[in-house]
């Protein structure tokens, strides 16, 4: 089951975002400005979007997994010291970037904690 998917049975779902992403990314308009662009200048055009939207997007769904504040969590709900299973004190926030395979690189805040009973500190998974 590898057949190639043709366009025409591309679905009706995708048609609605790309018509919507057309306007919301401004394609609609550079087109407009660009009526005599070629194959390549429109393809790169769509890639340089595309790859920010999909930074963006690949961010939100990490931070929805990875990002979690728990500084203001109760104890019990906290993430324990791998050494000694103690609530980790969160002591503050850290920023990561990663580059994307699209070249755009996706930002990643987590919380780090420290352990008030043996003083490691670490980013708690998950
Ligand atoms: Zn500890």
């Amino acid at each position: 089951m590898k057949a190639k998917k043709n366009k025409r049975e591309r679905s009706e779902q995708m048609q609605q975002v790309s018509a919507g992403l057309r306007d919301v990314l401004g394609m609609t308009q550079w087109r407009k400005e660009h009526p005599h662009a070629t194959w390549a200048e429109i393809e790169t055009a769509v890639d340089e979007q595309i790859n920010q939207l999909r930074a963006q997007l690949i961010q939100d769904l990490v931070q929805l997994g990875e990002g979690e504040n728990w500084s203001q969590k109760p104890q019990e709900a906290r993430p324990k010291c791998a050494r000694c299973g103690k609530p980790l004190w969160a002591r503050g926030e850290q920023t990561r970037w990663i580059q994307t395979t699209g070249g755009e690189a996706v930002k990643l805040t987590r919380t780090y904690g420290t352990c008030p009973a043996c003083g490691v500190g670490f980013f708690p998974p998950g």
